[in-house]
């Protein structure tokens, strides 16, 4: 800070010497060549020399610091941003973390219940997945929730959202969607997942996925929601895993 304040001062001194030789000097042969310096065009001449010469290290000095202190701001507020992107996001997987999917779910009731659209909430639980951890290392179980993540934004389409709930759960959101409509999706999920073989480096795996879900009702509240979408995965799992289970709203 003090070296650039000093490169700052030399160059004011540098600016200022120059401009007034360069005047002193053009100056000089002017009155040689015979104008009159008192003259109009002189003065006016001498007035343009001094602006041009003189407006760049003004606008130097003034603007250099209003545009640090707001390139200092800029970079304060990316930075307070990424900081409340990171706190919604899965790290491992890049989907939205449970904080970030329950705003998002709260979002989409509110307009569900606003607009009287209809709304599908999903859980999607991948079968066994322990076993994967446990023969393949967890590192593997990574890679498989990875993979499980490109399978959902490959099948999902805009305004749908998901995110991870938990461990190898995840909660889909589907505005805009009837029941029958998001069960054509999530079985769409459930035969992608069935199908994709799970690259783990030294060998293949194939695997399966069980979802629940269930469609919103004006005056639902989250936790109501959230529960329903658990109730429906577990009769999922209860069923022989593998398969996708809607319950309605009482
Ligand atoms: P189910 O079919 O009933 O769902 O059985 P499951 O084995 O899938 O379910 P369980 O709840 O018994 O095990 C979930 C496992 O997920 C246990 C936990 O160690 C693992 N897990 C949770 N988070 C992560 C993670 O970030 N990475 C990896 N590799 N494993 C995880
Ligand atoms: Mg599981
Ligand atoms: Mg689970």
């Amino acid at each position: 800070m003090r070296g650039e304040a000093g490169k700052a001062a030399k160059a004011m001194v540098a600016i200022v010497a120059i401009t007034f030789a360069a005047e002193f000097l053009i100056m000089r042969g002017l009155a040689a060549l015979g104008f009159d310096l008192a003259s109009p065009a002189t003065i006016l001449f001498d007035a343009l020399l001094l602006a041009i010469v003189i407006a760049p290290p003004i606008y130097w000095v003034v603007l250099t610091p209003i545009r640090r202190e707001y390139d200092k701001r800029l970079e304060a507020e990316i930075e307070a941003q990424e900081m409340s992107r990171v706190a919604i996001t899965d790290p491992l997987t890049h989907l939205m973390n449970r904080r970030g999917i329950t705003v998002g779910l709260l979002d989409a009731m509110a307009q569900a219940e606003r607009y009287r659209t209809p709304l599908i909430v999903a859980m999607a639980d991948i079968d066994h997945f322990k076993e994967i951890n446990d023969t393949h290392g967890h590192k593997a179980g990574d890679r498989v929730l990875r993979e499980v993540t490109a399978i959902f934004t490959e099948v999902l389409r805009m305004p749908d959202k998901v995110g991870r709930y938990g461990g190898e759960e995840f909660l889909i959101i589907m505005p805009h969607t009837k029941l029958a409509q998001g069960r054509k999706i999530a079985e769409r999920i459930r035969a992608s997942v069935g199908k994709w073989e799970f690259d783990l480096g030294s060998k293949k795996i194939h695997l399966t996925i069980s979802i629940g879900m269930t469609q919103f009702k004006p005056g639902d509240d989250l936790e109501k929601l959230v529960s329903l979408a658990d109730k429906a995965l577990y009769d999922a799992k209860q069923g022989g895993r593998n398969l996708v289970v809607a319950r309605k709203m009482q």
